[in-house]
């Protein structure tokens, strides 16, 4: 891919959680396409080695489980051992436990804490460590992107636990990006629509989820490709000047 100079990631090194699937691979294809290598971290090794080979050298596959301290810490050594150091971490790992909050059990509430909010914030913090640790406040080209949701903004019934720890992610997106505003670091968090991945299983082909569809106000799943130039941009030099953003990349979803 030739891309205008500010948007190219040549001689960077990132790490993303979730590569196993939907957001998650599809980013990791794009940043190894900007000229990234890419570190693959997921719980389901077999498919991150499968796209690590399907990518080439330039990435990595390495397992992480976000629920875990020490989990998240071996992967980012394995990460860096292979690579290099990690100048951009995308926290995108993400689960739900969908139900009425009636019927949700404990153990599906702290899965989806556990992952979507604890997990993103271990994540992020291993990274900002390790950059901090590599004198990134010298260059300042750290880069955090949380993957937040739209939920963070609506109300439903059925998804309350999901769509609380998407706000939570925003706003901790907001405090971190305060934490290492000098230290060179840029965190930002990208809020996507709905968009075909696993995450929500069969849903949109039952007529509830093609009912949801047609509410759209563009009557479509927003199609993934639609995040890679914010994805790109926040990983970027091109956002030098942009920290503590949060932004609706949501084909007008949330409407
Ligand atoms: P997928 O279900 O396809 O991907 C989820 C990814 O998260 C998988 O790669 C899975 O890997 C990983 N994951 C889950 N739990 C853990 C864990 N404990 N440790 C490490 N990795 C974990 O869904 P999406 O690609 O759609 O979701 C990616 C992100 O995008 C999520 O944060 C989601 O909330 C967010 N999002 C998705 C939207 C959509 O409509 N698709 C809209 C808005 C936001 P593995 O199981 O191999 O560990």
């Amino acid at each position: 891919m030739t891309l205008p100079l500010p948007f190219s990631l040549a001689g960077r090194t990132a790490l993303i959680t979730g590569a196993s699937s939907g957001l998650g691979a599809h980013f990791a294809r794009l940043y190894a396409q900007a000229g990234a290598k890419v570190v693959l971290a997921a719980r389901r090794t077999d498919r991150i080695a499968a796209l690590a080979q399907d990518i080439g050298p330039a990435a990595h596959a390495v397992a992480m489980d976000v629920t875990s301290e020490d989990s998240i810490t071996s992967a980012f050594a394995a990460g860096e051992a292979a690579l290099g150091p990690i100048a951009i971490v995308v926290a995108n790992a993400g689960t739900s436990a969908p139900g009425r909050a009636t019927h949700v059990s404990e153990a599906g509430l702290r899965m989806v804490t556990d992952t979507n909010f604890t997990g993103a914030y271990l994540t992020a913090r291993e990274g900002a460590r390790r950059m901090m640790a590599a004198g990134v406040k010298e260059t300042g080209q750290g880069r955090i992107i949380l993957i937040g949701s739209i939920t963070a903004l609506l109300t439903g019934e059925g998804d309350s636990a999901y769509a609380a720890t998407k706000a939570a992610i925003a706003h901790l997106g907001r405090n971190l990006a305060r934490e290492w505003v000098r230290q060179g670091i840029n965190v930002n968090t990208i809020q996507p629509g709905y968009i075909q991945t696993e995450i929500a299983g069969d849903f949109f082909e039952t007529d509830l989820g093609k009912a949801k569809i047609a509410a759209f106000h563009r009557r479509r799943m927003q199609p993934i490709e639609s995040l890679d130039a914010m994805m790109l941009y926040f990983a970027s030099e091109a956002s030098a000047c942009v920290t503590g953003a949060v932004i609706n990349v949501d084909d007008g979803q949330s409407l």
